[in-house]
C-alpha cells in the first residue's frame, strides 16, 4: 500500500514526482491540489514514501527495507501527519491529531481514496466542525525538532490546510519561510483559494488533473472485480473522481431499489392506476426518512437525465445501463413543457419531508401530479 503502483491512474503525475527525487530536487514545501477523489493524497504518500526509502527504483520505493516495512504500517518515525480533528478533550483542552492517530491509520489503511466526510465519520466527529486547531503547530516543530532516525527527509503531510486556524496557519508560515534542513511538506487541498496566500507563494503547486475514465474502469474491475460493462459504466458516472466510483459500487443496491421505484410510479401515473400507486406510496412511506430524501433527489436526477436525454448529446448524460434503456421510451414524455413542473413538485416534497409532513401523503400527491404533468 501506499506505492505509486497502487495509485489510479496519473502516470504523468507519478513520472513528475519520481523525477524530482531522481535529479535531487525535492521542493521543500509542495501543494497538491485539484478536485476530489483524483488521488491527491495517495500521490502525496506514494511520493513521500519514495523520498523514505533508501533503495527506491526508476519506478517505485523498494518495497522490502526497513522504511518501507514501517509505511506499510504507517509507523514511519519520520513521517508526521496533520489533519482536521474535532475537539475532544475535556477540561479546557484541546485535541491535537495524535489523539486520532490510531483512527487516521485505520483510514488510509482501509483505503487513502475518501472524502472529509469519511474522515468525520471514522473519527465519530457527529456533528461538531473538524479543524487543525492551534495547538497544533507546536505539535508540528516538536516533531520537527525530533532527530530524523536514519539520516534521511522528515515528511510533514497535512491534510486540508484550508482546515487550519490561522494561529496555526501563521507558525506554519515561518516553518515555510526557514525551513529546516532536510524537511518536507506535502500540502494536499481540495481548495487552494482558502489557505493564507503568504503559504501559497511559499509552496510549490502541483495541480492534478482528473483520472481517466478508462483507468477508472480498469481498476474497478481488476481491483474490485467489477463487470467490464458495468465498470466503464461506474468510471463514466464517477467522471474521473474515484471515491465516487467507489460509492457508486457500494451504492449499486440503493440505486437499483431507486430506479424500480421510479420506473413504477412512471408507469402507474401514466395509466392512471391509482389503487396501484396508493400502495406505492405505503412501500415509500416505509423506508425511513433519509432513504425518502435520497430517492427525491434521486427523482431530481432522473427527470434531469431524461431531459438532456431529448437533446441528443450523450456526453452529457450520466447514467447506468438500466436508466439509459428505459430513458429510450421514457425521456420523450420529459420537455419544456413540464420539466419546471416536475421538478418544482419534486423540491416541495423534499421541503415537506423535512418538515415531518406525512410521508404517505407527500408520495401519494406526487403521484397525483405526476399524472396531469406526464400528459403535459
Ligand atoms: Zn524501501
Amino acid at each position: 500500500m501506499f506505492s505509486f503502483k497502487d495509485i489510479i491512474g496519473q502516470e504523468a503525475t507519478q513520472k513528475r514526482l519520481i523525477q524530482e527525487v531522481q535529479e535531487g530536487r525535492i521542493p521543500h514545501a509542495q501543494l497538491f491540489c485539484g478536485p476530489a477523489g483524483v488521488g491527491k493524497l495517495p500521490l502525496a504518500l506514494a511520493y513521500a514514501r519514495y523520498i523514505c526509502c533508501p533503495h527506491h527504483t526508476e519506478t517505485d520505493a523498494c518495497g522490502t527495507c526497513p522504511s518501507c516495512v514501517k509505511w506499510d504500517k504507517l509507523v514511519h518515525p519520520d513521517v508526521h501527519f496533520v489533519f482536521p480533528i474535532v475537539n475532544k478533550a475535556k477540561g479546557g483542552k484541546a485535541s491535537v491529531c495524535n489523539d486520532f492517530l490510531p483512527q487516521w491509520r485505520q483510514q488510509l489503511l482501509a483505503s487513502p481514496y475518501f472524502y472529509l466526510n469519511h474522515w468525520l465519520d471514522s473519527m465519530g466527529a457527529e456533528n461538531k466542525q473538524a479543524q487543525i486547531f492551534a495547538q497544533e503547530s507546536d505539535e508540528i516543530i516538536r516533531k520537527l525538532n525530533l532527530k530524523s532516525s536514519e539520516g534521511g527527509y522528515k515528511v510533514t503531510i497535512v491534510w486540508q490546510p484550508e482546515k487550519m486556524n490561522p494561529t496555526c496557519a501563521n507558525k506554519l508560515l515561518k516553518l515555510l519561510e526557514e525551513p529546516p534542513e532536510k524537511t518536507v511538506f506535502l500540502l494536499v487541498s481540495e481548495a487552494p483559494e482558502m489557505i493564507l496566500s503568504t503559504i501559497l507563494s511559499r509552496t510549490q503547486r502541483f495541480n492534478i488533473p482528473k483520472i481517466e475514465e478508462t483507468e477508472v474502469a480498469v481498476a474497478l474491475q481488476t481491483k474490485y472485480g467489477v463487470q467490464p460493462k458495468d465498470s466503464e459504466t461506474i468510471a463514466h458516472l464517477a467522471n474521473g473522481n474515484f471515491i465516487k466510483a467507489l460509492e457508486t459500487i457500494h451504492l449499486n443496491e440503493e440505486n437499483e431499489l431507486f430506479f424500480n421505484l421510479f420506473v413504477s410510479l412512471m408507469r402507474l401515473s401514466y395509466q392512471r392506476k391509482i389503487r396501484e400507486m396508493k400502495q406505492w406510496s405505503e412501500q415509500l412511506a416505509g423506508i425511513g426518512r433519509e432513504r425518502q430524501k435520497n430517492f427525491l433527489e434521486y427523482c431530481q436526477r432522473m427527470i434531469r437525465e431524461n431531459f438532456i436525454y431529448n437533446l441528443h448529446r450523450r456526453e452529457m448524460n450520466y447514467m447506468t445501463l438500466p436508466e439509459q434503456n428505459f430513458a429510450t421510451r421514457f425521456a420523450p414524455f420529459i420537455n419544456e413543457r413540464n420539466v419546471m413542473g416536475i421538478m418544482d413538485e419534486l423540491s416541495e416534497a423534499q421541503i415537506h419531508i423535512e418538515q415531518n409532513v406525512n410521508a404517505r401523503m407527500i408520495f401519494f400527491d406526487f403521484s397525483l401530479k405526476m399524472i396531469v404533468l406526464l400528459k403535459q
